[in-house]
């Protein structure tokens, strides 16, 4: 069946044709290590997975790039502002070194805990500075850039066209005057591609430039290149990436080997939280450490993602969190449901649904649509092996692990029964110290305990 994807672009959904039917080459860009990140940042990784589980669903095989930005880069797109990683460095009073090692570990960690698939391959900027280097070499070969004493700046103005990704011209990028005009630049869009480092500047590389760092925007052509070669099928990011970023890299392509370097550009809208931006002045930016700590568990953010299509803003609330989390619960009792019974399923319904859901998924990742196949077999009336097998396959799209659920243990162990019943008595006899001591007690072996008029409910 085919598969259609939205190509930023073309500006269109198309027809998905691989180069080469045996393996996609896809890149994703991928977190500058400097902080933990946020679950909007954790959404542009659950949307590449869930493209990559399509992908695989469909019976390709994959070879799947993503960088982890660990060399310092300026605060803002344009390279200008604080360096990031020496900025955290001495928030933490760290070497940049440490901080990006710190980090990559923490994304690493998150994104298992999301069931996110890791890539094939997973490429630190630290560890391919002689690749940048001798690609943006050939680019200075080709003609395609300028120097000043302290920086080799790409120059926009030799490309055909500059902008294909957003379809802006240069005087609207005046205009919206976001990128503020440094004087030694020729062109506005103009970019740095190799930077003289400062003397205080830790994180730098003996090069042809002397002591000096990258660019940002060079690293993903540079390992773009190594592993996927000058032309591929998909490189993903998020929308923030399309005006500068990408149009970036597909203008150092263009310097170095005249192309533009993926066939299809795909990118995730943001999350929003109550309906704004989330950031650290308003206090409502999440890590998932922040969801486990209210009790979510890092699958139920996932299933919250499935109700809207990528290209789609999302709304975060925590009422969204708990219908995700009632909505986990029900597909896995459903699944529970279904492995009890053989009941009789005939094996045109079992393709019918398999047919709706594979016309879902291959309409662009369309997840609510995908979704709701998903419940139409949680609720079949039937309980039947089939079922269970068929909600088994569709998660190798969700990933919600469904195979290793079990039914949670309702029953407490004996410690803990014998603690609730100490602390019963204590309250009994208004013995407040004590019960609230033994609460204690409980919450730090990982129970929760709530005292209603109806008794006191002790949960793991
Ligand atoms: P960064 O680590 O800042 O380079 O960002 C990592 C990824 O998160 C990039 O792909 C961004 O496009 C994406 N991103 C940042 N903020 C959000 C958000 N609120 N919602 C979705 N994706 C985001
Ligand atoms: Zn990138």
């Amino acid at each position: 069946m085919s598969i259609k994807f939205y190509n930023t672009l073309t500006r269109k959904k198309e027809e998905f044709k691989p180069i080469n039917e045996k393996e996609i080459r896809m890149y994703s860009c991928g977190p500058t290590v400097y902080y933990f990140a946020h679950i909007g940042n954790l959404r542009a990784y659950l949307f590449m997975d869930n493209l990559r589980r399509i992908l695989k669903y469909n019976g390709y095989n994959l070879k799947h790039v993503m960088n982890i930005t660990d060399v310092g880069h300026l605060v803002s797109d344009a390279d200008e502002g604080e360096d990031k990683m020496m900025k955290a460095a001495k928030r933490e009073n760290k070497n940049p070194f440490e901080i990006a090692q710190f980090y990559m570990d923490a994304f690493l960690a998150d994104i298992d805990k999301l069931n996110v698939d890791r890539p094939e391959i997973i490429a630190r900027a630290t560890e391919h500075i002689d690749v940048m280097e001798e690609y943006v070499k050939k680019i200075i070969d080709n003609g395609y850039t300028y120097q000043t004493e302290d920086t080799v700046y790409f120059d926009t103005s030799k490309l055909d066209k500059y902008g294909v990704l957003s379809n802006r011209n240069i005087e609207d990028q005046k205009a919206g005057a976001r990128v503020e005009f440094d004087e030694n630049k020729k062109n506005i869009a103009d970019f740095a591609l190799w930077i003289k480092a400062p003397e205080n500047h830790i994180m730098k590389w003996d090069s042809f430039f002397g002591k000096s760092y990258p660019g940002w925007h060079l690293e993903c052509s540079a390992m773009g290149y190594k592993y996927l070669g000058d032309n591929f099928d998909i490189h993903t990011g998020g929308v923030d990436h399309i005006p500068i970023h990408h149009e970036n890299e597909i203008a150092q392509s263009k310097g170095f080997s005249g192309k533009i370097p993926a066939n299809y550009w795909m990118h995730v809208e943001f999350l929003q939280i109550n309906g704004g931006k989330m950031s650290k002045s308003l206090n409502n930016l999440y890590t998932l450490k922040d969801l486990e700590e209210k009790g979510y568990e890092p699958l139920v953010y996932r299933m919250f993602n499935f109700t809207s299509n990528y290209r789609a803003q999302i709304n975060f609330t925590f009422e969204a969190m708990d219908s995700a989390k009632v909505a986990l619960n029900r597909l896995r009792e459903g699944y529970l449901r279904h492995s009890e019974g053989n009941e009789y399923v005939s094996d045109d319904e079992i393709k019918n649904y398999e047919e709706r859901f594979l016309e879902a998924i291959n309409d662009d990742l369309n997840m609510p649509v995908a979704m709701s196949v998903v419940w139409d077999v949680v609720k079949n009336p039937k309980k039947s092996q089939k079922l269970k097998e068929l909600l088994l396959k569709f998660d190798e799209v969700l990933g919600l692990d469904l195979k290793n659920y079990k039914k949670e243990e309702k029953t407490l162990p004996k410690e803990i029964l014998e603690l609730v019943n100490l602390r019963n008595e204590a309250r009994a006899n208004k013995n407040w110290s004590e019960s609230d001591r033994i609460r204690d007690i409980l919450i730090e072996k990982g129970y929760t305990v709530k005292d209603s008029k109806e008794g006191t409910i002790v949960e793991k």
